[in-house]
């Protein structure tokens, strides 16, 4: 079903919204226009808007539990429909029971993310706000929680309108400045008109920033090492990690598939992945461990490239298998067993051992620095590719527009300016597709 599909859909909808498996309580949600009849039909009465009701929860002929029932009348629900919520035990099959009952009542099993994308269609959150809550659901760290919780309360959204704002009052500044050419001042080279183009050059870079900033927090930081078999990518890894997660011998291409470490440094989630290293062979196996490294390097925040600081001959020449666009970070490893480190130039080099632990915090410190992390005291928000690309798109027209001031265009820049607005808002989803919309509430789990 695509997403907009669902905008029309009169559908009552249920689930569970508490993890599956045993536990205390075990909530289950319904939304939609039966709800009301449901909520009767189970506890006897509706029960008081927004109060917590102690009930019996009614079979066909017996009680199936009792918990507590809640009744969230439309609007004011999480949907913006009228909700009922029953919190009864936390058994897989009892849970099944209330659900077949719900469903006879003329409920269907809702989609995932289905209550959210609700509440996004009804109103009741933006875009940026719904992927906030799956943001914090899979939050990796304390910081990536407190991040998703502020997008989630709109500070995402909000610097979005501010940039938005910004752009229309350039806008209308410019568009005015066209409809009276005949005016002796130059509107459209005076300073006001330029004030306004700085401050809204300066929100985009903050906006930028943060976003780069959160995208980081929510999706993590991909760190892929490679270098040549035995240079101690996988010592590195569990050092890194804590413990033993790759093995580590001294028979090189031991690491034939990527491992993959999830860490955090400061709160940001990093993916650790070991890879086979990179070198010419003939073994089938190892040959395709060294072309999942190549793939894994296309996609990487940054490249450690560690090498054997103890060799006689430091070979550099593998960073040149490393995509241009990924930056790299040196790793002279082994430095334990060499008095004095090799120098390596034209690049970001982090002398360490990873068997003594000397050098790591440099290492963390440095990835960190490498992918831009560099929180404000403002505090942050979580955010993701999808978008800083829109960001990009906004910018580039933003920046075309000055091009046509400068050049003494007023309306093709008065253009560019509604383009820059028209990807602000796909961000917070004014504008977004159908298929967008599709694929990032299916990406939910059920009952959220
Ligand atoms: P990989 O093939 O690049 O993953 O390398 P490994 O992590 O398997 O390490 C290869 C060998 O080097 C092993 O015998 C490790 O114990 C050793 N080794 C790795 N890092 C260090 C280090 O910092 N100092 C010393 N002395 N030996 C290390």
């Amino acid at each position: 079903m695509s997403a907009l599909s669902r905008k029309t859909d009169s559908d009552t909808i249920v689930a569970c919204a508490t993890p599956p498996g045993r536990g205390g309580v075990g909530v289950i949600r319904v939304s939609g226009t039966r709800a009301k009849d449901i909520a009767i039909a189970l506890t006897g009465k509706l029960p008081e808007p927004r109060y917590a009701t102690l009930s019996d929860f009614a079979g066909k002929q017996d009680v199936i539990d009792s918990g507590i029932a809640l009744w969230f009348p439309g609007p004011a629900s999480f949907t913006g429909e009228d909700v009922f919520e029953l919190q009864g035990h936390g058994g897989p099959v009892v849970i099944d029971l209330l659900i077949e009952r719900i469903v006879s009542l003329g409920a269907r099993i809702a989609e995932p993310g289905e209550f959210s994308q609700r509440a996004f269609l009804n109103d009741k959150i933006d875009l940026t706000q719904a992927e906030a809550i799956i943001d914090l659901i899979d939050a990796d760290s304390k910081v990536a929680a407190v991040a998703a919780q502020r997008s989630l309360q709109g500070a995402f959204s909000a610097a979005v309108f501010n940039l938005n704002t910004l752009l229309t009052e350039l806008r209308v500044h410019v568009e005015a400045a066209i409809d009276f050419p005949d005016e002796d001042i130059d509107f459209l080279d005076d300073e006001a008109l330029k004030a306004r183009v700085a401050k809204v050059s300066s929100a985009f870079t903050e906006i930028e920033r943060a976003a780069r900033e959160g995208r980081l927090l929510s999706e993590g930081v991909t760190a892929v090492l490679a270098g040549k078999p035995n240079a101690g990518k996988s010592s590195l890894l569990n050092a890194l990690a804590g413990y033993e997660a790759a093995i580590v011998t001294d028979v090189p291409g031991t690491t034939r598939d990527l491992v993959k470490e999830h860490i955090t440094i400061d709160g940001v989630p990093l993916h650790v992945i070991d890879t086979a290293g990179l070198r010419e062979t003939d073994d089938q196996v190892e040959k395709e461990g060294v072309r999942r490294t190549k793939d894994q390097l296309q996609k990487a925040d940054v490249a450690l490239l560690v090498i054997d600081a103890s060799e006689d001959d430091i070979d550099v020449s593998l960073s040149s298998e490393i995509p241009e666009a990924v930056p790299v970070i040196t790793v002279l490893n082994k430095v334990d067993k060499v008095s004095l480190a090799p120098s390596v130039e034209n690049s970001t080099v982090v002398r360490l051992s990873a068997k003594t632990g000397d050098g790591l915090d440099l290492l963390r410190q440095l990835i960190l620095d490498t992918v831009g992390y560099a929180p404000q005291e403002s505090g942050s928000i979580t955010a993701r590719r999808r978008h800083l690309a829109h960001l990009e798109v906004a910018r580039k027209a933003f920046e075309n527009g000055k091009l046509q001031l400068d050049s003494g265009a007023g309306e093709l820049m008065a253009d560019e300016l509604l383009q820059a607005q028209n990807a602000l808002a796909e961000i917070t989803g004014e504008f977004t597709s159908d298929d967008l919309l599709g694929e990032i509430f299916s990406n939910f789990c059920i009952g959220k």
